[in-house]
């Protein structure tokens, strides 16, 4: 690298190997380089670890200036700063943490044009001062790092992230790149929108994990279908459960240890010395089980964890992406499996309904919880589904259990429609077990005293097994065409009269999924 031209490099490739080692590029990462070295702007959607900042470091050591680098958090600025410097590139932050000398001397090295990449947090950069000087300084491009922080569909707006739109006046003809690793089409949409990159060129890659296979179960007896996928697991092999709460992590933990599996729990609530000494062990010794919270995921450095279990549905399909990824991380085989049951989803969605949240961010909320229960209730290859979802394609994976054992999808409007109105005509309080006795036509005591055998309704689904039927009323919980009591005694209700109604009425139709006979029998083993 020749000192008087600041290190500009003329071959992206070179640099890639001069300065960072790697031998070659991954996947979209030439493109996005391309990208900027003919002027054009970039959105880049890839998951964390994906090697995204190399989407802009290259062609900031590829062009001549300085590349301003967006970025929300200042641990993360310092690490790639500190990282920078070890391979001996000129590079600085900007925020409202630094020292006033050091302040004056990142000023310093921007004027005279040695610095290469300056990161910035977006308030300081939309400061006046901060654009002014930058405006008199060549900038060889602005990288946006965290792109969902502009979009309330993204999980972590930043209203200051929306003024970084001012950019496109102050530095028209610089090359802009967003980057971002959670993005649905509307995230996408939206940061495009708001950051007004209209013709940018939109990259999705690195989502697809083919070494992780994918399974989603009905939650009928979490811990013995727990148990049975532990015991189809490689000997030795580690993973993670998550469950919803502490306390729920406690208790799973001591279930499990009593059934003589290396078991422990791992939540906020533990003291910061007993957590690090449990993420230790895990990180370890072999045959582990961590029975964690969401709270167990920052700083996991674990390439063989074999399978991750939920116990609970996560809130959305990226909070559930960013789990099951935590599996296999080395590339060898790994497997994972979600439950997912009405109850959950009813609770999920009480506990969005009533947050504190403003309307708008409910709705969001509420539709990435959908997202999540349609990729689990699908009968499509779920590879498929989830790469259609960050925006990227495949063909059916025949890895994943909807490949390995499909399930048929059936049209379900007329049982919808039977089940809706035995839950109506029975007064809306009645659990699983008796709406399905009344569909079934059986005369039980229950049924006698409250004289539903009176019903038009009752019997009206006799050639439909007991167990289909539970199905049935659990899949119509999870489309939200039937609720949850979850304050009484797990009684079903209606769910929203605008989802019902078009139902009832034949308006719209409802497919069901019909699991293998061999998932009905309510004795099934492995
Ligand atoms: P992201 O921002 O997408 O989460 P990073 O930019 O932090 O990811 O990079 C993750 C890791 O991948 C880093 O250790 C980086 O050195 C490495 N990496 C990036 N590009 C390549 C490449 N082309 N070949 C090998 N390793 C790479
Ligand atoms: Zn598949």
């Amino acid at each position: 690298v020749a000192d008087e031209n600041r290190g500009v490099f003329a071959d992206p490739r070179q640099a890639l190997r001069e300065v960072f080692g790697h031998e070659a590029f991954r996947g979209l990462q030439a493109d996005a380089i391309e990208a900027l070295l003919k002027g054009r702007d970039a959105l880049v959607v890839a998951p964390t670890g994906f090697g995204k900042s190399a989407c802009y470091q290259i062609p900031a050591l590829c062009r001549p200036g300085i590349a301003v680098v967006v970025s929300p958090l200042i641990a993360l600025m310092a690490d790639q700063v500190a990282q920078l410097r070890e391979a001996g590139v000129v590079a600085d932050m900007l925020n409202s943490a630094l020292p006033e000398g050091e302040r004056r001397a990142v000023l310093e090295r921007l004027r005279s044009g040695q610095t290469r990449l300056l990161y910035v947090a977006p308030e300081r950069l939309l400061m006046d001062g901060t654009l002014e000087l930058l405006e008199r300084c060549q900038i060889s491009l602005i990288a946006i790092d965290e792109a969902h922080c502009v979009s309330q569909w993204g999980h972590d707006f930043r209203p200051e992230y929306r003024r970084l739109s001012a950019l496109t006046g102050w530095f028209p003809t610089v090359p802009r790149i967003a980057l971002t690793a959670t993005a649905d089409a509307q995230t996408r949409a939206d940061i495009l929108n708001q950051l007004q990159m209209a013709e940018a060129e939109v990259l999705v890659g690195g989502f697809d994990r083919p070494n992780l296979r994918w399974n989603f179960a009905e939650k009928r007896e979490p811990l013995r279908q727990l148990d049975r996928f532990l015991a189809a697991r490689p000997e030795g092999s580690s993973g993670i459960v998550y469950v919803r709460s502490r306390k729920k992590a406690e208790q799973t933990a001591e279930r499990l240890a009593a059934m003589g599996y290396a078991a422990e729990a791992y939540h906020a609530g533990l003291d910061a010395e007993l957590r690090a000494d449990r993420q230790a062990r895990f990180q370890r010794e072999d045959g582990r089980v961590m029975v964690a919270t969401i709270a167990f995921g920052m700083g996991i450095d674990k390439p063989d964890v074999r399978w991750v279990v939920h116990l609970d549905l996560p809130r959305s399909l990226e909070a559930w992406y960013q789990e099951v990824g935590r599996a296999g991380r080395d590339g060898l085989p790994s497997e994972t499996l979600t439950l997912f049951g009405p109850q959950d989803v009813s609770f999920t969605r009480r506990m969005i309904r009533e947050s504190d949240a403003p309307d708008e961010v409910k709705r969001v909320e509420l539709l990435k919880l959908e997202q999540l229960v349609g990729l689990a209730e699908g009968v499509g290859c779920r590879r498929q589904a989830v790469l259609a979802y960050f925006g990227d394609s495949c063909d059916p994976c025949g890895n994943c259990d909807a490949c390995l054992e499909p399930q048929e999808a059936v049209d379900g409007t007329a049982a919808a429609q039977k089940a809706l109105s035995a839950v109506y005509r029975t007064d809306q309080v009645f659990g699983a077990a008796h709406i399905v006795d009344v569909l079934r036509g059986v005369e039980s005591e229950k049924v006698l005293r409250n004289r539903h055998q009176t019903l038009a309704v009752f019997g009206m689904g006799a050639e439909t097994a007991e167990a289909e039927w539970r199905s049935i009323l659990r899949q119509l919980t999870t489309r939200g065409l039937l609720e949850v009591d979850l304050e009484g005694h797990g009684g079903l209700r209606l769910g929203p009269a605008e989802r019902v109604r078009p139902v009832l009425r034949g308006e719209t139709e409802v497919t069901l999924r019909r699991p293998p006979p061999r998932a009905l029998s309510p004795s099934r083993s492995r």
